[in-house]
């Protein structure tokens, strides 16, 4: 196979020292249980393609893309290297290669045709102002919740901005490794959406954004929030919540006092969960492994969601809406014995 992206990566991938410190935290590996499933097997056979000692093959394939860039091999890793990273450039030689998926594609016809994942009309609620907000798809499609979402903004005494059409920044197809779409979807995206400064309400947009897009920088709202809301004087809600921390929020921008000090702020009580913070569990939606493998997706979710349910908790918060959904999925099947909540639903109640 002719690689091309690997390339780029050929120090990174020499430097993993097969040290196994990556496996403890890993999802796949607790999941499956093979090498193969571990960080350090993924490297190996990222090698294997790079250097051609190795065929691609649908199960290689498989294995590439059974990873939901949770990070948490990241920060466990004694050669500091990132597999996400590497991932990210051995499914770009695959599909180059012709690995291409019915899944794939479909979703990324869907962004082609539409320019948001659903394949729908969707236009972010109208709301005129002065500082631009990037909803993301997800919140798109929720339009009726980001209309609250930039209100919340407007009470913080910001004069947020939407952008009637916006459409998605490239995550999806950049995850996936198909280049000419990531850069095409990203170009229709800064036609679209001309800004370099803006407010991201997504927690995936915002992250994909600021590693893949050199020129822009966007402000994540809870950055904003948290900065604003001891001025606003916040109505105290009394709950008691736990909060699961999104893998591109707390191992990914190092957020992990910011939404619990903001919990407090509203009067929120919140348990922690088994794993929590840096450490927190994937809900098993990153990294395209939903709509890759919706099954395997929804087994991380089932894990994440029974270690809610554990702490007794009638409210699990999050922030990022892939994290909400496969959250609020778990809990459905199990008969909503706790609801699933945005942190900027509360947010909300606390200021109306
Ligand atoms: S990013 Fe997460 S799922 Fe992927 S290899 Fe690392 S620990 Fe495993
Ligand atoms: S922790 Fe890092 S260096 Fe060690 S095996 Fe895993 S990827 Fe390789």
């Amino acid at each position: 196979m002719e690689v091309k992206y690997l390339k780029d990566w050929e120090t990174e991938m020499n430097t993993c020292i097969r040290c196994a410190y990556c496996f403890e935290g890993c999802p796949m590996f607790k999941e499956k249980g093979w090498e193969s499933d571990t960080p350090r097997g993924k490297v190996v056979l990222a090698y294997g393609l790079f250097t051609g000692q190795l065929e691609p093959s649908d199960y290689i394939a498989e294995k590439i893309l059974e990873c939901t860039f949770c990070r948490d091999c990241i920060q466990r890793c004694s050669a500091n290297i990132s597999v996400p990273d590497i991932l990210t450039a051995a499914r770009a030689d695959l599909v180059e290669a012709g690995f291409k998926y019915d899944s794939h594609v479909n979703l990324l016809n869907k962004v082609e045709s539409s320019g948001n994942i659903f394949g729908k009309e969707l236009k972010a609620p109208p709301h005129p102002g002065k500082t631009p907000v990037l909803l993301g798809c997800r919140f798109l499609e929720r339009s009726d919740d980001a209309k609250r979402y930039v209100e919340i903004l407007t009470k913080l005494g910001m004069e947020p901005m939407t952008v009637e059409d916006e459409v998605c920044c490239g995550m999806p197809p950049g995850v996936l490794g198909y280049k000419d779409k990531t850069n095409k979807q990203k170009a229709l995206f800064r036609e679209r959406f001309p800004y370099n400064e803006f407010i991201c309400m997504c927690t995936t947009c915002v992250f994909f954004i600021r590693k893949s897009y050199t020129d822009l920088n966007p402000t994540y709202i809870i950055e904003e929030i948290y900065k604003r809301l001891p001025e606003a004087n916040p109505r105290q809600l009394g709950l008691t919540v736990t909060y699961h921390d999104p893998c591109n929020v707390g191992r990914g921008m190092d957020m992990v006092k910011e939404p619990r000090k903001i919990l407090k702020m509203i009067g929120c009580d919140y348990v922690e969960m088994e794993t929590f913070g840096k450490e927190a569990e994937c809900c098993g939606g990153g990294g395209g492994v939903l709509v890759t493998d919706r099954e395997l997706s929804e087994k991380l979710a089932r894990k994440r969601y029974r270690q809610a349910l554990d702490t007794g908790a009638k409210i699990l918060v999050t922030l990022c809406p892939t994290c909400e959904l496969n959250l609020a999925n778990m809990a459905k099947e199990d008969g909503n014995k706790i609801e699933v909540k945005n942190l900027l639903d509360l947010i909300w109640e606390a200021l109306r």
